[in-house]
């Protein structure tokens, strides 16, 4: 089962509740998607070991052999070729590695070199058996979707998965949210909250990942939210409340479930209702012959 933490703007609670949840359920893979800002670890604490670089491949042109035909350049569709009267220069930050420039070079005079964009580390939880993994975008890297993809690289089909998704509604969430089982979104009880809501839900909709919602600092009086979801038939898992105690367990980085152990509960029957919303969904599926 492959849960995704989402939210279709930053500063929801998103990490907040992609911490709390996998350390309620234990024994879990947790993955830190959100590549150019990824702080689920400063609520675990870990000591993180690299496990890999990830790079892409970039051309790299032997002026020798180069003709100036500028085939590459009409080919690059990234604009990451430009072909001038005496060369031909790459804008390597442009680059999404696709390697067509290369195929259709007819004179072979370009070869790919690696560039590297970022990292991906991993850490244990001992205290609860979580599996942690974190991808990490260079600084000015402006391609999120290959760290990504490197890191679902490491999902254990297997285990519970939960992934800290990026936030918004762009290529790395779809990259992340279109390998889930299930997709949490995490909202806010603001107009703002319910405009980034209404986008992230015609996201996962087209995805066909199934989906409910988790309103965050619930109590603030505006119920936008919540007669969104009523209209539009959507779940709402759970309503965290705008509490003293929980924001003050989260300035000192200490994720609630460790110290309120009421949610640790809420969190697992939210597992268990997602579990249940999923092998329904699969059986609808079996029996009307439909395949995700
Ligand atoms: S590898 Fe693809 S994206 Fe990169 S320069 Fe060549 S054609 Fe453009
Ligand atoms: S396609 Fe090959 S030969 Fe033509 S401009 Fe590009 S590198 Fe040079």
């Amino acid at each position: 089962m492959k849960i995704a933490i989402a939210s279709g703007k930053g500063g929801t609670g998103k990490t907040t509740v992609a911490v709390n949840f996998a350390l309620a359920i234990g024994n879990t893979q947790l993955f830190d998607c959100d590549v150019e800002e990824p702080n689920c670890n400063l609520f675990l604490g870990l000591d993180l070991d690299k496990q890999e670089d990830v790079s892409i491949a970039i051309p790299e042109i032997d002026s020798e052999k180069c003709s100036l035909c500028g085939s590459c350049a009409e080919f690059c569709c990234y604009n990451a070729i430009a072909k001038l009267p005496q060369r031909v220069m790459i804008f390597p930050k442009l680059c999404h590695g696709c390697g067509g420039c290369q195929i259709v070079c007819p004179e072979n005079a370009i070869s790919e070199i690696k560039r590297p964009i970022g990292i991906i580390e991993k850490g244990v939880h001992a205290g609860s058996g979580i599996s942690f993994f974190q991808g990490t975008l260079g600084i000015g890297e402006p391609m999120a979707t290959p760290v990504i993809r490197r890191l679902q690289a490491h999902i254990d089909e297997k285990a519970v998965v939960v992934v800290d998704s990026p936030p918004g509604t762009a290529c790395p969430v779809i990259a992340t949210v279109g390998e889930m089982d299930y997709c949490v979104l995490v909202t806010e009880p603001t107009p703002f909250g319910l405009n980034d809501l209404v986008l992230a839900v015609e996201v996962v909709r087209q995805l066909k990942v199934p989906f409910g919602v988790i309103i965050n600092r619930h109590g603030s009086g505006y119920n936008g939210v919540e007669k969104y979801c009523y209209s539009e038939n959507i779940p709402i898992l759970m309503k965290i409340p705008y509490d003293r105690k929980i924001a003050v367990l989260y300035s000192q980085g200490i994720p609630f479930v460790q110290r309120m152990p009421q949610w640790k509960e809420n969190f697992r029957a939210m597992y268990h209702e997602i579990c249940s919303i999923s092998s329904e969904n699969t059986l609808q599926d079996s029996y009307s012959g439909v395949r995700n």
